[in-house]
């Protein structure tokens, strides 16, 4: 899988190169690559923003950089290009199990109040927010996505059941997890775990995530 990433600030992307998703490129499972938008500008300041018609406040990213930036990382449109903003579909798990099996993401983030809209026009982005509240630009919400969505290509969590057990993975919250040592602090590890009988220990988990989901998110459909 190819995730481009389309931003005013490529410096911003380092922790998606470390730890699982920085692996998982070192393997070849991925290729992330970020591209600087500015790059692209024909400004001869190397201006990306300007004033927005009709007047308010804050800069808008012009069209030109983002058009012939998308251009060049993606000659022939094989790219899903994503368009991260509050506007967008709310992703969820089942969003990023879809992306997941995508060859080619491109994200491209927005900064200040957004992007000129023929931009997003032009290049048919589709937009995707992480959730009802407003960041300052699209690079967090893009390695969010990205992220979220690498957990479930193949390969790049060590054990395939990992995404699978997880938390939304079947409309439930995840079960408690414990490790060593089975005494903390006078508290001990629910006797069920130690009891190495995988029959009731699936049971208790499943009814541990049944009441937590039912708890803390009723709103979460299971059918179950
Ligand atoms: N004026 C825009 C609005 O009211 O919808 C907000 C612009 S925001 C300050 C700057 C950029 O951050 C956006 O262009 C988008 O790329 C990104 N962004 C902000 N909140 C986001 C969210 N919840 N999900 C995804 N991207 C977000």
């Amino acid at each position: 899988m190819k995730i481009d990433i389309l931003t005013l600030f490529p410096e911003m992307f380092a922790p998606l190169h470390q730890s699982i998703t920085g692996r998982a490129e070192t393997a070849g499972i991925v290729e992330i690559k970020e591209t600087d938008i500015r790059a692209y500008t024909k400004d001869k300041h190397g201006k990306c923003d300007d004033l927005p018609y009709g007047g308010g406040a804050g800069m808008v990213m012009t069209a030109q950089p983002i058009t012939d930036c998308v251009r060049a990382v993606d000659p022939h449109g094989t790219a899903r290009r994503i368009y991260m903003s509050p506007r967008g579909r709310k992703l969820t798990a089942e969003i990023a199990r879809e992306l997941s099996r995508e060859n080619h993401i491109m994200f491209l983030c927005g900064h200040y109040e957004g992007v000129d809209e023929r931009a997003l026009e032009i290049c048919s982005f589709e937009e995707l927010s992480i959730g009802d509240y407003v960041l300052t630009g699209g690079e967090l919400a893009a390695m969010v996505a990205a992220d979220a969505l690498l957990r479930f290509v193949p390969g790049v969590l060590g054990s395939e059941d990992s995404a699978v057990e997880e938390s939304f993975s079947e409309g439930l919250l995840e079960y408690p997890q414990y490790t060593r040592p089975s005494v903390f602090e006078g508290r001990k590890v629910p006797e069920v775990l130690l009891s190495g009988h995988h029959e009731n220990i699936n049971k208790w988990r499943k009814r541990m995530s049944e009441d937590i989901t039912r708890e803390r998110r009723p709103d979460l459909k299971n059918d179950n």
